[in-house]
């Protein structure tokens, strides 16, 4: 479903050239669960911000479902994207807006009627289990009740696939799990196809089934966790 080929990316800057990826190869299959982990600086995050070119490689293609998404004019790329939801570490919320208007911002951007927008943001507060926080604004909600909401708001447009950049780094670790829980609740029930970034290994051994291991730009190991991690 997604396929990077000879991928790298090289910064260019006064101060000196970082070549962040190096000669990317990887598939990522419909259904799956694909983790990329690596230290700090490793990469992960160019590489999946590649996937929907919010970074441009330098070198090297980037297809979902065969199409090259590099070739394509901005009015094109910018269809492909609404099939392409990201959540951050940062939650990224907009705090002047409560949890409803949060989700419902995506779904006004792409012009849907106001009563369907009701109907689509209930349906995703139940999905996260928020019903009851439909009016609260970002800063009287807790970290793992950030991150739902900002899940929510990366389904709202109903997407295929779910881009994760670190989700669940700024949580504690049973908070967590919960999220880890209703990112892989997603993956089965709506069948979503999720890449997440993380620097935690325990995140790929709970939730992911392949996984991709970036050291210095370059991808040292890649296949089933089950694996690459092979605990005795
Ligand atoms: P990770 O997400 O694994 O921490 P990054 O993708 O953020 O890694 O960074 C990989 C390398 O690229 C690092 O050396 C980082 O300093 C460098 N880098 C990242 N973004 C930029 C940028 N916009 N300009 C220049 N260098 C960058
Ligand atoms: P919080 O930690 O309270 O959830 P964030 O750190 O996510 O807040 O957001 C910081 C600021 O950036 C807020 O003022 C928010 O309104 C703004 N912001 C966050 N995401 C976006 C976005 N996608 N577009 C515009 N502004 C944003």
């Amino acid at each position: 479903m997604i396929q990077l080929s000879n991928l790298s990316k090289l910064y260019e800057s006064k101060e000196g050239n970082v070549q962040a990826l190096k000669d990317i190869n990887f598939t990522v299959e419909k259904g799956d669960i694909f983790g990329i982990v690596g230290l700090s600086g490793a990469g992960k995050s160019t590489l999946i911000r590649c996937i929907n070119l919010l970074e441009r490689p330098t070198v090297g293609e980037v297809s979902i479902d065969h199409i090259e998404l590099t070739k394509l004019t901005s009015t094109q790329l910018r269809n492909v994207r609404k099939n392409i939801g990201m959540i951050f570490q940062n939650y990224h919320l907009l705090s002047s807006r409560n949890v409803f208007q949060n989700i419902a911002y995506p779904l006004e951007l792409i012009g849907m009627k106001k009563s369907d927008i009701k109907e689509r943001v209930g349906h995703l507060l139940c999905l996260v289990g928020l019903e009851d926080k439909a009016k609260h604004y970002p800063s009287q909600l807790s970290g793992g009740q950030r991150q739902r909401v900002a899940i929510a708001r990366a389904l709202a447009t109903n997407p295929k696939i779910l881009l994760s950049d670190e989700a669940t780094s700024a949580l504690d670790p049973i908070t967590s799990r919960s999220i880890l829980n209703l990112l892989q609740e997603i993956n089965e029930k709506l069948n979503i196809t999720i890449v997440l970034i993380t620097h935690e290994m325990e995140v790929i051994k709970q939730v992911c089934h392949r996984v991709a291991v970036l050291k210095d730009g370059e991808i040292v190991e890649t296949g089933l966790v089950t694996k690459v991690f092979n605990d005795p």
